[in-house]
């Protein structure tokens, strides 16, 4: 853990310096590095890479879109590329997985995984190698451009405290249309109220992590209406209305990657985890009755 905090916090000057440092390890299996050629221009390897412009520069600290024949380019893996790397896994049974945890971990129905290894029911012991049948790779495909972009980011460690998961209430938007919302309607000058949205594949990607403008720039969120809350409380937004619906499988992949890091990598103490409605009480139904809040509070206390 201290280790990887080190390496957080040195990231971004190794970037600023030109080094091409791996700082997470995942994220360094999956780029790659390519030597520019006479020919090559920035929007070319952008799409032969399936990757974005903006994400090759980020990358590699570039502020335009000059670049020369010889020079070593970072490419950042992309989220397709590594889903189709990472088509099937094996994961090897460990105490405390259940079929429904490792189904929300790799965003794979339980229905898939058990087909995949001949399963009737939802038994499974500790040791036992399970197929994962087109997973999303595990812990590193949809949280990787968060990782990354937070590394430019000065995260104020001590200040957060607490984690509450909300959804959108409509099966509409992404970070932008919220944030829009947020500055007209409910005249919020910071705009987007929560920290995170994660998308289900209508306005933004299944199970793409947005990051709002509070996250980079370390602010109070306006989720929730006790104002002590939103000063230590990270927001993380699903997009959807669970009491219709059900969140996507790739979005609950999502949240729980977002979670693991949050807690895991980013935050020194654990954090209090909730759903809006536990801490609005008789104001909200958020997260609404379909997200699986008992699930994330056995795994997030
Ligand atoms: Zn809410």
């Amino acid at each position: 853990m201290f280790l990887s905090r080190r390496r957080f916090l040195y990231g971004s000057a190794a970037l600023a310096a030109g080094l091409a440092l791996p700082v997470y390890d995942l994220s360094a299996q999956q780029s790659v590095t390519h030597v520019v050629a006479r020919g090559d221009t920035l929007s070319g390897l952008a799409r032969r890479y399936g990757v974005t412009v903006a994400q090759i520069q980020q990358a590699n600290n570039l502020r335009s879109t000059v670049i020369w024949v010889g020079q070593s380019l970072t490419i950042p893996a992309s989220a397709s590329t590594a889903v189709a790397a990472a088509a099937t896994t094996t994961h090897v049974v460990v105490r405390g997985d259940t079929l429904s945890g490792l189904a929300l971990r790799y965003g794979v129905s339980v229905r898939a995984i058990q087909t995949a290894n001949k399963l009737s029911g939802t038994q499974i012991r500790i040791g036992q190698r399970l197929i994962i049948p087109g997973g999303s790779g595990g812990s590193s495909v949809l949280i990787g451009n968060v990782r990354n972009e937070t590394q430019r980011i000065q995260v104020q460690r001590e200040r957060w405290r607490t984690i509450v998961v909300h959804h959108s209430g409509i099966r509409f938007g992404n970070a932008s249309s919220y944030d829009n919302f947020h500055r007209t309607q409910r005249r919020m000058q910071h705009g987007l109220a929560y920290h995170f949205v994660i998308g289900n594949g209508v306005d933004s990607g299944d199970g793409e992590i947005e990051i709002g403008g509070r996250w980079r720039q370390q602010l109070n969120g306006g989720h929730v209406r006790n104002s002590a809350v939103n000063e230590v409380g990270i927001g993380i937004c699903l997009v959807g209305n669970f009491m219709e619906t059900h969140p996507s499988a790739r979005q609950m992949s999502a949240f729980t990657q977002l979670m693991d890091w949050l807690t895991g990598d980013v935050l020194p103490r654990k954090p209090q985890f909730a759903g809006h409605k536990e801490i609005d009480r008789n104001h909200t139904v958020c997260p609404g009755r379909h997200f699986p809040l008992a699930e994330m509070h056995r795994r997030y206390g």
